[in-house]
């Protein structure tokens, strides 16, 4: 049973997910459905993906009731501003064939464009509707959440992020604290670029488990959400088999010393694609 964490507005989210970037449309249908009932309560999904469709069709074929699974999509950068953040859910919404969807996040904030404050006040208003339970954002910094907060006097319930051992992101999981804000960690496992690390290999020796799950418990230890990818049904079980271990507070301190804040993907401050 995956542990939920409490947002901001009373909701809860399971703190293990799974993502569907890079999942081929024509494989996310059984994918979804494979992880449901392997036991994920949480989906990642994301227009920009271009398999909302198979998303759907995914939950629909788990056989599990609509309310025990969360689904998260994201606003794409150019359909960002109020009117078009509105039609850009209505047609996520329309392609997963649901109601409504738990969480809807802002993918960028493309602070050149100017819109990012129009595009979460959309979002406040299809919360109100009833579209999206939950809004958040994803890649904002702090001046970015600063503002939305200070403008509209909503705080997003969710910043999905890059966070793995070499992007810890200390100082922005601390504002996120200070406000409530649930972190989620994308790409978490790094590219598999610290499975070889001395701390994580220690730990994967002592506790019989793999690097990437070493590194996945580890993100479930400093209070983040988590949303792995992988389209094997082995390693969607790997990645979900975190709950009979623990990493002791040495095995976390050396975690520590990985961040060399380098990222995977692109800056948040620069990054606009359309
Ligand atoms: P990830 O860290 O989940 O890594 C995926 C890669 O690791 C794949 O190549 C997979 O085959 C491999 N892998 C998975 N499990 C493994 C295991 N147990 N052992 C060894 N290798 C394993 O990276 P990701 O897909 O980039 O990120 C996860 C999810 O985060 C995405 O699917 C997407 O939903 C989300 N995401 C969001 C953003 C954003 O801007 N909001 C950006 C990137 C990703």
């Amino acid at each position: 049973m995956t542990p939920m964490l409490p947002l901001n507005d009373g909701r809860q989210i399971p703190q293990l997910g799974f993502g569907l970037w890079q999942v081929p449309a024509a494989s996310t249908a059984e994918t979804t459905a494979t992880a449901l009932k392997l036991g994920y309560r949480l989906v990642d999904g994301a227009a920009i993906y271009g398999n909302e469709v198979g998303l759907g069709e995914g939950v629909r074929a788990s056989g599990l009731p609509r309310e025990d699974i969360f689904v998260t999509t994201k606003v794409w950068n150019s359909e960002q501003g109020f009117d078009s953040a509105i039609r850009a859910a209505e047609a996520s919404l329309e392609r997963l064939g649901l109601a409504h969807v738990d969480l809807l996040l802002i993918h960028w904030p493309c602070p050149a464009r100017g819109l990012y404050l129009d595009t979460w006040r959309a979002l406040i208003r299809l919360r109100e509707e009833g579209r999206a339970l939950s809004i958040g954002v994803s890649n904002f910094q702090e001046a970015h959440l600063e503002r939305i907060i200070g403008e509209t006097g909503v705080t997003p319930a969710v910043n999905q992020v890059e966070i793995n051992p070499r992007l810890q992101q200390p100082a922005l999981r601390a504002f996120h604290d200070r406000h409530g804000i649930v972190t989620q960690s994308w790409t978490p496992l790094g590219q598999g670029q610290s499975f070889g690390a001395a701390p994580v290999q220690a730990a994967a020796r002592r506790t019989g488990k793999s690097p990437a799950q070493v590194i996945l418990r580890w993100h479930l230890q400093i209070g983040a959400a988590v949303i792995p990818r992988s389209t094997r049904e082995a390693g969607l079980r790997e990645n979900l088999d975190l709950f009979d271990f623990a990493l002791t507070e040495a095995e976390m301190a050396a975690m520590a010393t990985l961040d060399e804040g380098r990222r995977c993907g692109p800056d948040p401050a620069q990054f606009d694609m359309a």
